[in-house]
C-alpha cells in the first residue's frame, strides 16, 4: 500500500488531531494519542467521565492549552505553527460559568471581540441587536442589563451570543448549559441547535450529560482517560447498542 499524506484531511473534515498528547507541567498525561476528525458543520458532543481529558483537549483547540506532541489540523492547517490571536478570532469559546465581564453591560460583553476589532459603532450595535434576538433576550429589556441582573439560563444566553459575534466558522463549547435549571436547559439546547444549524457553525460540545449528547448531536466522541473510546455516527445507537463494557457503564452511570 502507497504511504499515505498524513497531512491531507478530506474536504468534509474542518478539524483533525493526530496524535495528540497532553502532559502538564505537574506530570499528569491528561491527553494521549488522540485521533479524531471533526466534520465540517456538525455538532460533535465528547462526553466521558470526570478528567478523562475533555476540556484539554478542547483547550488545545484554541491554544489555552498547547499539546506536548502530535498535531492540530484546522482546514488542513497546523494551528501550533499560526498566531494564536487570530486562531481564537475565528473560534468561539464557551464555558460553564460563562465569565461574563460583571462591570460591563449585556451588549458590551456582547461586543467584547467586535470592539478588538474596531468595529464602528453602528455595525457593533446592530450585530449586538441581532444576535440577542437570536438567541431570545429582546434587546431592548436586556442590553443596558448587567450580569447580576440576569438569571442564569440568562447569562448562558449572553455567553453564546458573545462567542457568536463575528460569526465564527468554530465554537468550542464546555459544559455550556451545566448552570442553567433542567426547563431553561432543554429550551436553550433546542434553540442553540436550531442557531448552530442556521448558521452552519461546527461545534465540540464536552457535555457530561449523555442524554443531553445523544439528543443534540450529530456525531458522539466518547472518551476514557486520555482518548476517544468511541466515534458514534448515531448517538442514538450510543444508547441502545453501546461498543463495549466502558462504554456501557458510562452510559448507564449517565443516566
Ligand atoms: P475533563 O474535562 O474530562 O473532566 P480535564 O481535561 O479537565 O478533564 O482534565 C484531565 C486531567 O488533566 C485531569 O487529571 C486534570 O486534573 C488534569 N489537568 C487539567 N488541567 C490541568 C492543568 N492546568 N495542570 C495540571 N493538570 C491539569
Ligand atoms: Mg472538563
Amino acid at each position: 500500500m502507497a504511504a499515505k499524506d498524513l497531512s491531507a484531511t478530506p474536504d468534509d473534515v474542518l478539524i483533525r488531531f493526530r496524535g495528540v498528547r497532553k502532559e502538564f507541567a505537574s506530570g499528569t498525561v491528561a491527553v494521549e494519542g488522540l485521533d479524531l476528525d471533526v466534520r465540517r458543520h456538525e455538532l460533535l458532543a465528547l462526553v466521558g467521565p470526570s478528567g478523562c481529558g475533555k476540556s484539554t483537549t478542547l483547550r488545545m483547540v484554541n491554544r489555552l492549552v498547547e499539546p506536548t506532541a502530535g498535531q492540530i489540523l484546522l482546514d488542513g492547517d497546523d494551528i501550533g505553527a499560526g498566531d494564536p490571536v487570530a486562531l481564537r478570532r475565528c473560534i468561539g469559546y464557551v464555558i460553564q460559568h460563562v465569565g461574563l465581564f460583571p462591570h460591563r453591560t449585556v451588549a458590551q460583553n456582547v461586543a467584547t471581540v467586535p470592539r478588538l476589532l474596531r468595529w464602528d459603532r453602528k455595525r457593533t450595535t446592530d450585530r449586538v441587536d441581532q444576535l440577542l434576538d437570536l438567541v431570545g433576550l429582546d434587546p431592548a429589556t436586556y442590553a443596558r442589563r448587567y450580569p447580576h441582573e440576569l438569571s442564569g439560563g440568562e447569562r448562558q444566553r449572553v455567553g453564546v451570543a458573545r462567542a457568536l459575534a463575528t460569526d465564527p466558522p468554530v465554537l468550542l463549547m464546555d459544559e455550556p448549559f451545566g448552570a442553567v435549571d433542567p426547563v431553561g436547559r432543554r429550551r436553550l439546547q433546542i434553540e442553540f441547535r436550531r442557531i448552530q444549524e442556521d448558521l452552519g457553525t461546527t461545534v465540540m460540545l464536552v457535555t457530561h450529560d449523555i442524554d443531553e449528547a445523544v439528543q443534540l448531536a450529530d456525531r458522539v466522541a466518547v472518551f476514557s482517560k486520555g482518548g476517544v473510546l468511541e466515534q458514534i455516527d448515531d448517538p442514538v445507537r450510543l444508547l441502545a447498542q453501546p461498543a463495549n463494557d466502558t462504554v456501557a457503564e458510562f452510559v448507564g452511570q449517565g443516566r
